[in-house]
């Protein structure tokens, strides 16, 4: 990663002008105000935000402070910054996404990351948690050294596979370039007993990574032949699990069939990613266990689309991609009928960067309330997290804010108009002379 690195200070020079959002202090005065914690609109409110880039107070009505820009916000809706907790900053599909492996270094995945970061940010994404992806973790330290914009990124660095399964990086090779690369191990994120299992979370630690994902069974966009097998054993799950709280890791399960998702969850995994073939038992088992869905139906409907041109995807993949795909947001319609914690995510990096609101659509249409919908994004997103200072528009928390064009409880379609983004205090879009 060194070269990409290297590469990546080429931008710093255009990219110079981010580091003047020092945050000042602003008054935003929101004509509605979303709280995330009661999921309701609680009317306009005047949100002061610090120098520290927390938010100061939350006045009622239009109010002014002492020293503070007004930031007129009358006519929008101001939320806590959207939270989307599946997304791959370092890639986006494609028909060429399976050739491009082969042909582009890091570094090329490392320009085009910078573009899907800005993005989603301007898309009113101000944290996401990256599951997956080599590049991710270099572009959360550059967004955070204030070198280029970007979303607050919680990043895994190297998902965690088992040998074939979903993420491991040999998959679809010649067997001569697999001779010449040898077996993958923990360090390359492929595990075959508890001990490689404790190895690569170790491993995921000493590269920086602040959340551990696994591919608890097969997956849609690999190279492989199943998307739901189960492909971790519980003993495997737990270890990882285990030895992810040694360092105050999370862990998030991709998985799609129904008994990798219960070995997930009685190994003790913090989230589910996609879910697809859960049922009324894996719902109860779930809620014993305070397991979070997140549920992603934007990749499905995104796959099971793509899935229908000819040529689109590899053979392998095509017939996964429309069984799984279509089914996610049937499985999440029920999810949430049964009482399951949900989570925003969209695992975006299939569909494209910056379409993350859609996914508020997806949700509502499958029978979710827009307040719950947007709850599902800030509030729950951020215990998802463990991030108690995110999620919410109160004194003390993070002073990122989102706002749309009117009433998106009455109007969900509004999340994909967004007039204003602020992380951490600084503007990113909209706030007129403030910015
Ligand atoms: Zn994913």
């Amino acid at each position: 990663m060194r070269t990409s690195i290297l590469g990546l200070l080429g931008v710093l020079a255009c990219a110079a002008a981010v580091q003047s959002h020092a945050a000042p202090l602003l008054a935003l005065q929101c004509g509605d105000v979303f709280d995330a914690k009661a999921a309701k609109l609680i009317g306009a409110r005047t949100i002061v935000t610090a120098a520290d880039g927390r938010i100061a107070q939350v006045l009622p009505g239009k109010a002014t402070a002492p020293d503070a820009t007004v930031v007129d916000l009358s006519g929008q809706t101001c939320m806590p910054g959207w939270i989307d907790l599946h997304v791959h900053l370092g890639q986006e599909s494609s028909p060429k996404s399976y050739e491009e492996r082969f042909r582009l270094d890091d570094i090329d995945f490392g320009y085009r990351a910078l573009v899907y970061a800005d993005r989603t940010l301007k898309a009113g994404f101000t944290t996401v948690r990256d599951l997956g992806g080599d590049v991710t973790p270099h572009l959360r330290d550059a967004i955070n050294q204030g070198y280029v914009q970007g979303p607050r990124i919680y990043a895994a660095g190297k998902s965690i596979a088992t040998t074939g399964g979903h993420g491991d990086p040999r998959n679809g090779i010649n067997s001569e370039l697999a001779h010449l690369l040898g077996p993958p191990g923990p360090a390359d994120g492929v595990i075959n007993s508890v001990d490689d299992a404790r190895q690569a979370v170790r491993q995921r630690y000493k590269e920086g990574s602040d959340v551990i994902k696994i591919t608890a069974t097969g997956g849609v966009l690999s190279y492989a032949k199943s998307g739901d097998a189960p492909q971790f054993t519980v003993d495997e799950v737990r270890a990882v699990v285990d030895t992810a709280k040694d360092y105050g890791y999370r862990v998030a399960a991709h998985a799609h069939g129904k008994e990798g998702i219960r070995r997930a969850v009685e190994g003790g995994v913090t989230s589910i990613e996609h879910g697809t073939y859960m049922d009324d038992e894996i719902f109860a088992l779930m809620k014993k266990h305070g397991t979070w869905y997140v549920p992603t139906i934007s990749a499905g409907k995104f796959v099971a689309g793509k899935a229908k041109i000819d040529g689109y995807y590899p053979d392998i993949i095509r017939p996964k991609a429309a069984r799984i795909g279509a089914q996610i947001q049937d499985t999440f319609a029920q999810a949430y009928k049964a009482g399951v914690k949900i989570g925003f995510g969209t695992d975006q990096g299939v569909a494209p960067h910056g379409q993350n609101a859609l996914e508020f659509g997806y949700m509502v249409e499958a029978g979710m309330p827009a307040a719950t919908a947007l709850q599902a994004a800030t509030f729950n997103a951020a215990e998802v997290l463990g991030a108690p200072d995110l999620g919410q528009l109160a004194p003390g928390f993070r002073a990122d804010v989102v706002a749309v064009p009117g009433n998106p409880l009455d109007d969900i379609t509004l999340t994909s108009k967004v007039s204003f983004v602020m992380k951490d205090g600084a503007i990113y879009a909209g706030g007129g002379s403030a910015r």
